[in-house]
Order: C-alpha cells, then sequence, then structure tokens
C-alpha cells in the first residue's frame, strides 16, 4: 500500500535490519527498541491491524507466530522468554498501521501490561 511504512519496507524502498524472511513474513528490528531484543514481525500484505483479521488469514496468522517463536530463536531469547505484542487502535498506542507483532525480550520484564 502506498505511503504504509512497513509495506516500503516489505519492498525494499526503505532500508530494515531484516532477520527473517519467508514468502509470507518479514521480521526486522525496531528502530528505536524497547528491549534488548526488540523486533517487528509484520505480514507482506497490507493489513491495518489484528482487527482486518477475518477466516482467509488463518494461514497467515500461523506464519506470523511461528516467525515470531523463529526469531526467538535466532534472537537466543526463546530459552529466557520473551513477550509477544500487537497494538491495535488509540487506546494501545497503534502508531503505525500495517499490522505487526512486537517480540520483546532479553531482560526481566515487569508483571504489569501484562
Ligand atoms: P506500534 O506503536 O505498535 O504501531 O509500533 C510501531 C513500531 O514501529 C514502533 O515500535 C517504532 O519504533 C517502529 N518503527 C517505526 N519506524 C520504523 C522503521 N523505519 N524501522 C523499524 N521500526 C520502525
Amino acid at each position: 500500500m502506498e505511503n504504509c511504512l512497513f509495506c516500503m519496507i516489505v519492498a525494499g524502498k526503505i532500508p530494515g535490519d531484516t532477520l527473517y524472511e519467508d514468502e509470507r513474513v518479514l521480521a526486522f528490528r525496531d528502530i528505536s527498541p524497547q528491549a534488548p531484543q526488540h523486533v517487528l514481525i509484520v505480514p507482506k500484505k497490507h493489513l491495518e491491524g489484528l482487527n482486518d483479521l477475518g477466516q482467509a488469514e488463518d494461514a497467515l496468522l500461523g506464519a506470523l507466530l511461528r516467525a515470531a517463536s523463529q526469531v526467538a530463536r535466532l534472537t537466543g531469547i526463546d530459552g529466557s522468554g520473551y513477550r509477544l505484542v500487537s497494538n491495535c487502535g488509540p487506546h494501545a498506542c497503534q502508531s503505525v498501521h500495517h499490522l505487526h507483532f512486537h517480540v520483546l525480550g532479553g531482560q526481566q520484564m515487569s508483571g504489569q501490561m501484562v
């Protein structure tokens, strides 16, 4: 989608620090990390966010979640643990309107949120 930041990263028009890629999914490091390991998992197909997921996206959702666990292994946080977050809408402070999951790890997290 034109003017979508993550579509531009998927298309290679803006550089991304890619960690993992397959035919449906791209994973790259967050530009402003909030944890020692902070990676974004995005579908190559443009979807605004979680509210856009229909039955037709079931396989894609499986691929996104599998990519998250793959990224956890690649970054060495699969054993220590990690958090998977997807902000949806204004109350969640979603700032990029292309579905994405944050993989956060590499430090002990608080039990707040969540
Ligand atoms: P959210 O606030 O959940 O929509 O998350 C958007 C994330 O995208 C934020 O954590 C940003 O730091 C991250 N971000 C913004 N621009 C870039 C970029 N060019 N490359 C990588 N991550 C980015």
